[in-house]
């Protein structure tokens, strides 16, 4: 076989438990995930050989439920420069599941290239009986060096499937089947070799997209839950500390409990931009509808989970974004 025409894809590895180990095989809960190099995870897939040719490189070794911003701002700005050279076709990243679909939106929204972007990882360590990670990375791999692949945004390959990062999320603890795009369902599937999209993504991204990830510091934005009984002591403090924008993980259709709202209202008042997103994990946040946005001056998160609201929010924030409802519509 002439290997020379294989598209060339570049494979940046941050750890995760694709890159776990454990002391027993039979462990796939107690190891410990981001230890396992890049090289070792490419020898465990000898069939990558006839699918890429592949550039590897260790970009962090982390667990990544420790995923920082600085490390985002690294990696985002390395998978451009990667997808800028013309001897590279496509880049996968492979990554821990707890944070993968934030990371996902995130190169989603500031990486500008039309080249495939394809995330993946593992719910078994690399040590584990039947581990998932040499299949995922060979899916990932194959939908990386598919031309069909290309303008479809960053892409996540996992068990078989290609979902888009706008959608994914992480949906179980422990099942190697762990990732769902709710509502929208996945865009495709890749198995043996095959990689077929059954739908594309609408909004905008890579490309298409405003934003890029700070030239300096990330601006300050976390998330409050809503729930029964809950106090204002958590916004108060964040506020304290100079917050900059607050997603609310709201119940139901984004609604906060009264005593939140009202610390909230009082947030908005020192500037904090207060985004409403909602725990259930799947549906839609409606604009002037579980609350009033208008009379509160909140902004409603749309299909966005409160995760993925906070990396938008981020990011709009780094722009200057006047009209954050503009964006939260729109991407
Ligand atoms: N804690 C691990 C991580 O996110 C979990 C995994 O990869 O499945 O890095």
């Amino acid at each position: 076989m002439n290997t020379s025409s294989l598209p060339r894809i570049a494979v940046l590895a941050t750890g995760g438990t694709i890159a776990g180990q454990a002391g027993d095989a039979s462990k796939t809960a107690g190891y410990k995930a981001g230890v396992v190099g890049v090289d070792k995870l490419l020898d465990a897939v000898p069939a990558l050989g006839s699918v890429a040719r592949i550039h590897a490189e260790q970009i962090a070794s982390i667990d990544s439920k420790d995923m920082s911003a600085a490390l985002w701002t690294t990696l985002s700005r390395r998978v451009a420069a990667l997808l800028a050279q013309d001897d590279i076709d496509g880049v996968v990243v492979t990554h821990g599941t707890d944070t993968l679909e934030e990371t996902a939106y995130l190169l989603h929204l500031t990486v500008k290239s039309a080249k495939p972007v394809v995330l993946t990882a593992a719910m078994r360590p690399s040590t584990a009986l039947s581990a998932d990670g040499p299949l995922n990375l060979l899916n990932a791999v194959t939908v990386a060096a598919s031309k069909d692949a290309a303008g479809q945004g960053v892409l996540v390959a996992f068990n078989n499937q290609i979902h888009s990062a706008r959608d994914v999320t992480k949906t179980s603890t422990y099942a190697v089947d762990a990732f769902r795009s709710p509502e929208t369902g996945a865009l495709g599937f890749v198995q043996d070799g095959r990689v077929e999209f059954q739908r594309t993504v609408v909004r905008p991204h890579t490309v298409a997209s405003e934003f890029d990830v700070p030239a300096g510091q990330w601006p300050m934005v976390e998330i409050v839950a809503s729930y029964a009984d809950v106090s204002r002591v958590v916004v108060d403090a964040l506020v304290a500390a100079g917050v900059k924008g607050i997603v609310v993980a709201g119940t139901g259709n984004g609604s906060m409990h009264a005593t939140l709202t009202q610390a909230l209202v009082d947030a908005m008042k020192h500037g904090v931009v207060v985004v409403r997103a909602s725990r259930v994990g799947a549906g839609h946040v409606m604009r002037n509808g579980a609350a009033n946005d208008d009379a509160l001056g909140s902004v409603s998160a749309g299909t966005l989970n409160p995760y993925k609201a906070r990396v938008l929010l981020m990011l709009a924030l780094t722009s200057g974004v006047k009209d954050l409802q503009r964006v939260f519509d729109m991407y």
